[in-house]
């Protein structure tokens, strides 16, 4: 409250200081002091989201084509996601595990309904989906399979991206998530992605437990396999008693134009990993899907997570899984993946500069000719953000689209002519 004169003139002079600090370069400073830096961001600092759009700090509105790596398919701040996280987030937000909640049970059967598993198991970030499957592998290779003690294998494809842990870095084949971080996890094999001979031989080994694969390599560079590659994968899985493990944290929930990239190929992985989407964005919330033969070799004690399956997340993720359906958003991301990669296409045949588009629903790349210091597609990003659409490099010359899925074709169409008037500038 103003109490006087000077009170008053304190406060404009805070005010003022206050609005000169808000500007972007203020926020980036913060970061760049007190953050690890273990980040390349974009110098874009976002302060508001709605739907497909955001806006920065000095009220500058951008098109988010990365939505968060895939976790934001339902749009920014989607009201009917908020609307469950405000509401159950007046009421109760942890019990942790020791004790049930109100909400769990609510949202496991919701969830295994919705995706034909007889269970599931709650966690947070992508990375532990991915752990927890591995863990659930080795289990059921030991007490299912009859692998030898500490002989259980998975199988990984290069190009593999599951997250940072060290149970998983161990299966990269990036130096850069790799290097400085070792000793590895041992008990892995590493074959070529989209290679279903290379599996073939690889099952041979009866200390398989599992193989776990992404349907589409996102962050390798949006790596879309052979037409019919994942079927037979499942098939050789099948054949030779090995678990068939599907990553889709970032290919799942509508994002490739079906609800799980694997249902393009009508596959129903043994175990399958979501996050991201599974909360819309809102919080970290990860899930592993199994049925009992495997999901109840893990006994009490065994796995879990403070902050798994609470129930804000259950409240949260229902509604996003909700929202997914209601809005038909695998079927627009169908139909505009195909619109987005046709007038891509064009621009290829326009510009020398890009040599490819690939991808599957809204999960496309563009590839730009490589160039000696690999800066181009670097450069084109800050182009594009200038000119109002946010997207990020992968490996140096891949650039990633991935808009929200609530997009509509009106939209698309500006994207794209954003995206022409930034290549133009690089012509
Ligand atoms: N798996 C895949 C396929 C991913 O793309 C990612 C993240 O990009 C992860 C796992 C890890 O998810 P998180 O960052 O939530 O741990």
């Amino acid at each position: 409250m103003i109490k006087n004169k000077s009170d008053h003139s304190t406060i404009a002079e805070f005010n003022k200081e206050r609005s000169l600090k808000l500007t972007s370069q203020h926020y980036i400073s913060l970061e760049d002091k007190y953050g690890a830096h273990n980040y390349h961001p974009l110098g874009v600092v976002i302060d508001r989201g709605k739907g497909v759009w955001v806006w920065d700090v000095e009220g500058v509105k951008y098109m988010d084509f990365l939505s968060a790596y895939s976790a934001v398919n339902q749009g920014h701040c989607h009201p009917t996601i908020i609307k469950a996280l405000t509401d159950q987030a007046q009421k109760l937000t942890l019990t942790s595990r020791a004790f049930y909640n109100s909400v769990l049970g609510e949202y496991e059967e919701y969830i295994t309904e919705f995706f034909g598993y007889d269970k599931v198991l709650p966690m947070n970030t992508g990375v532990e989906g991915d752990e927890t499957a591995i863990k659930l592998a080795r289990k059921w290779g030991y007490t299912v399979k009859g692998i030898p003690e500490n002989q259980a294998k998975i199988i990984f494809a290069e190009g593999n991206f599951h997250g940072r842990t060290l149970g998983v870095i161990s299966a990269s084949t990036d130096q850069d998530c790799r290097d400085g971080f070792g000793p590895f996890m041992p008990g892995y094999e590493i074959i070529p992605y989209n290679d279903t001979d290379a599996l073939e031989q690889a099952v041979k080994d009866p200390n398989v437990a599992a193989f776990l694969v992404e349907p589409i390599q996102g962050e390798a560079g949006v790596f879309v396999p052979d037409d019919g590659y994942l079927k037979k994968v499942e098939e050789i899985c099948k054949a030779n008693n090995v678990l068939l493990i599907c990553d889709e944290v970032q290919t799942g929930l509508a994002r490739t134009g079906k609800m799980l990239a694997s249902d393009h190929e009508n596959v129903r992985p043994d175990i399958l990993i979501l996050g991201k989407a599974l909360s819309g964005g809102a919080m970290p919330v990860s899930a592993v899907l199994a049925d009992d033969e495997i999901m109840l070799t893990i006994k009490p004690g065994e796995h879990g997570s403070t902050f798994g399956g609470n129930p804000l997340a259950c409240k949260v993720a229902i509604a996003a899984l909700q929202v997914l359906k209601d809005e038909n958003l695998a079927d627009n991301a169908n139909n505009l993946g195909k619109l987005f990669r046709t007038e891509m296409n064009k621009l290829v045949n326009k510009y020398d500069l890009l040599t490819l588009v690939r991808g599957k629903g809204l999960l496309n790349a563009i590839i730009i000719k490589p160039t000696k210091d690999s800066k181009t597609a670097w450069d084109i990003c800050v182009a594009l953000k200038e000119n109002g659409l946010l997207a990020k490099p992968t490996h140096g010359d891949i650039i990633r689209f991935a808009p929200p899925l609530v997009i509509n074709e009106e939209e698309i169409m500006q994207a794209v002519e954003i995206i022409d008037i930034t290549l133009a500038q690089f012509s």
